[in-house]
């Protein structure tokens, strides 16, 4: 059996056109959404994805504001810079790229977005409203990933077993707490988990989400099952690729998200799809 490839960026472009026509409806009405994205530093990753998000926004008839500063910037003046931002009312969603540089608290500045510009979904608040089941920012990946879900068919997973491994606060952890309220038994492993794969092994939804090259491998996957891989890691060629084997895993799964082209165009869209919403809601 050869698994059916979940189209991530096909989806992605599918979520793009319908944010795109309630960004033409709202700046209709004189309210264009607006993100602000803040660069601190000059990491290269960093850079090409901030890019890429500015470019989405824009093309979805949505207003970005870029800000890069030097690494040296102090933590102070980030905070103060999302102070202003936050009152400012053409602002819709903030988005602080991470990692910070090493002397600025990530958690601090996370903390001083306000939650009702929180469209990456980081925020305490938005995170407790995920916790128990309110409504709030959801973080975009896992959001993306539930999307792909629902796609396939597999929106509600009663009855299904669901294993993610990694537990970050950004993927994991929302993640497990999006496929339980969709009804799955869910499953957390992590770098402390013994037999990760017979416990991968159990998975009816496997979601891959470490950042280690073919840590998940044909024999850790239970045939007909859903495969996520939200790893992004680059090869010993220095290609994309995820946590899965893609090639034997393949031969296993029923469904598999590609890398690239999976889970991360849908990263990107569901922030817009954040943003929008976030000025649905002003
Ligand atoms: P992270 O904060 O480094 O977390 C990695 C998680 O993997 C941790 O919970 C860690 O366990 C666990 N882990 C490490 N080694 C393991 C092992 N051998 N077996 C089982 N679990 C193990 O990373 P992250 O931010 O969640 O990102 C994970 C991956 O997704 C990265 O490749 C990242 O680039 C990618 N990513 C992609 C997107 C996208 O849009 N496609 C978005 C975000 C992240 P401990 O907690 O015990 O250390």
């Amino acid at each position: 059996m050869t698994a059916q490839r979940i189209d991530g960026k096909a989806l992605a472009a599918q979520v793009r056109a319908e944010v795109a026509v309630h960004a033409a409806a709202l700046t209709a009405a004189g309210r264009q959404p607006g993100l602000a994205v803040i660069l601190v530093g000059a990491n290269p990753a960093s850079q090409v994805y901030v890019r890429n998000k500015v470019a989405a926004c824009e093309q979805a008839g949505m207003r970005s504001i870029l800000e890069t500063h030097a690494a040296t910037l102090r933590e102070a003046d980030l905070l103060a810079r999302i102070h202003t931002l936050n009152q400012d009312e053409a602002v819709h969603g903030i988005l602080v790229q991470l990692p910070l540089p090493a002397h600025i608290d990530a958690h601090r500045v996370i903390e001083a977005i306000s939650p009702r510009k929180d469209v990456d979904g980081f925020h305490v608040s938005s995170a407790g409203a995920l916790m128990v089941g309110q409504p709030g920012f959801r973080p975009c990946t896992p959001l993306g990933c539930m999307r792909m879900l629902e796609h396939i068919g597999m929106g509600r997973l009663r009855g299904k077993h669901a294993v993610v491994v990694g537990r970050s606060n950004i993927v994991g952890k929302p993640m497990a707490m999006m496929l339980l309220a969709a009804d799955a038994t869910v499953t957390i492993a992590h770098s402390g988990t013994a037999d990760l794969a017979a416990i991968c092994r159990q998975a009816d939804v496997l979601v891959a989400a470490v950042g280690k090259v073919g840590l998940i491998t044909a024999d850790m996957v239970k045939p007909g099952a859903v495969v996520i891989d939200v790893g992004m890691n680059r090869n010993a060629e220095g290609a994309l690729c995820g946590d899965v084997d893609f090639g034997a895993v393949e031969q296993v799964a029923g469904w598999i998200t590609p890398v690239p082209g999976g889970v991360g165009p849908m990263t990107i869209a569901m922030l817009l799809a954040n943003t929008v919403q976030a000025c649905e809601q002003f």
